[in-house]
């Protein structure tokens, strides 16, 4: 099985759903892991962690917010002494044709999904650099590189995960920091339900489209492993989907 022994991880949006997943198996592989949310469910993925004889830390966090991610970085250095893996996975979704999305929540979604991304990486990336080790794991979509309609707004934030994650690859490769994009389909969380629920019938069809079940928090943190480990040490600046053939 893949180590992570000795790693530290922090994993935004770990209070529920892929994020929890993700938490829950980097601490598996060996990993002590900074669980950050804005929801105080947070608590509880630390308590199964530790459960499992894991370590782990709950910080409350708002990634759109700059004090806040500082913060987090702060508590993580102070906990654990240093940061090997980002999982940047906190994010909003809502649904709507292009005109009927209320301006605020456009600004939401940019807020949470890009702007989130952009201050966890400006934040860890000093402290990688300095040790000039580190991946750093987005999580993109599968609406990051398809289009779904009445999706523009949410899967224009993910497109931009995606182009954030191969440019700052390229910034960072010579000095021992990878940055990947982690894509789900359609995962059976809260968000996964809620937007599929939008589209009725047709759920039917997409889940035929993608292998004949839901994806699960699970299949996509077995990436995360994989991508957190040495064994992705070639691996940089690519979208891996674990959709279920869902975007092929
Ligand atoms: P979820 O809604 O179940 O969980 C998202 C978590 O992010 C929640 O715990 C929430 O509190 C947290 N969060 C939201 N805003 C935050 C903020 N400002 N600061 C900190 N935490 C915040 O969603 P999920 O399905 O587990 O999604 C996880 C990731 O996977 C997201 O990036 C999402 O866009 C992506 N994704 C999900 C699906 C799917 O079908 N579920 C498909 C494609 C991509």
């Amino acid at each position: 099985m893949t180590s992570l022994e000795d790693k530290v991880a922090i994993v935004t949006g770990a209070a529920r759903g892929i994020g929890k997943g993700i938490a829950i198996h980097l601490a598996r592989a060996g990993a002590k892991v900074v669980v950050a949310d804005v929801l105080p469910e947070r608590d509880a993925t630390v308590l199964e962690i530790e459960a499992e004889r894991g370590s782990a830390i709950a910080v409350e966090t708002d990634v759109s917010k700059n004090d806040s991610v500082l913060n987090l970085v702060n508590r993580s250095l102070e906990e654990y002494g240093k940061i090997d893996v980002l999982v940047s996975n906190a994010a909003v979704e809502s649904r709507g044709v292009l005109e009927d999305v209320k301006e605020e929540e456009w600004d939401r979604l940019y807020s949470v999904n890009v702007k989130g991304l952009y201050l966890c990486c400006k934040h860890v990336l000093p402290h990688m650099k300095e040790r000039r080790t580190g991946s750093i794991i987005a999580i993109g979509s599968a609406t990051s590189v398809k289009g779904f309609p009445e999706f523009a707004a949410y899967s224009g934030t993910k497109g931009a995960v995606l182009q954030i994650v191969r440019c700052l690859a390229l910034e960072v490769r010579a000095l021992g920091i990878r940055v990947n994009c982690l894509c789900p389909g359609m995962t059976d969380t809260e968000m996964g339900r809620a937007a599929m629920a939008a589209y009725g019938d047709g759920t039917d069809q997409i889940i035929v489209d993608t292998q004949g079940r839901w994806g699960l928090p699970e299949d996509l943190a077995k990436a995360a492993v994989f991508l957190a480990s040495e064994d992705s040490e070639f691996v940089t600046g690519q979208p891996i989907h674990v959709d279920g053939g869902l975007t092929t």
